[in-house]
């Protein structure tokens, strides 16, 4: 199988591991393969060297998005603009959310990148730090103060 030969043969720079394949395969192709379950093991475990803890894709949903570099190891995407806050539920720096939307928006919807769950991310109103909470009470991890929601 092409694809397998593929995998293969571009073992060395493991960080550009997705952005060469990417490269070299025809879009489809590449859509393709990742969804490939050998590909999929393999880029997972490239990611768990460039993350604290590996995070589900938010544009391909593989396994294999790190949480320190904001970049997937399987389709590429990457988003700087993108920011993690404490998961409530499973505890994981993985609640993952746009700050430049944030500044422009009150509050917005922040899903976990580990347990898929959905919260709101707000502005602590005391310390103007994204906090993660059920309005309208929140407790801000920042500054420790229970914070409230800003009005819309
Ligand atoms: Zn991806
Ligand atoms: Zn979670
Ligand atoms: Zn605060």
């Amino acid at each position: 199988m092409l694809i397998h030969i593929i995998t293969q043969f571009i073992f060395e720079d493991d960080y550009n591991h997705s952005d060469n394949i990417a490269s070299l395969l025809s879009p489809d192709l590449f859509k393709k393969l990742v969804r490939f379950p050998p590909y999929q093991y393999y880029v997972k475990k490239l990611a768990e060297d460039y993350s604290r803890v590996v995070l589900r894709c938010p544009k391909c949903e593989c396994v294999a998005f790190s949480d320190v570099e904001r970049k997937c190891f399987a389709c590429t995407y990457e988003d700087p603009a993108l920011r993690l806050l404490d998961c409530p539920k499973c505890s994981e720096r993985s609640v993952m959310y746009d700050h430049l939307n944030l500044d422009i928006n009150k509050k917005l919807a922040g899903k976990c990148l580990k347990c898929g769950s959905m919260h709101e991310v707000f502005k602590c109103t005391s310390c103007d730090c994204p906090t993660v909470g059920v309005a309208p009470y929140l407790h801000c991890a920042f500054c420790a103060e229970d914070a409230q929601e800003q009005k819309a």
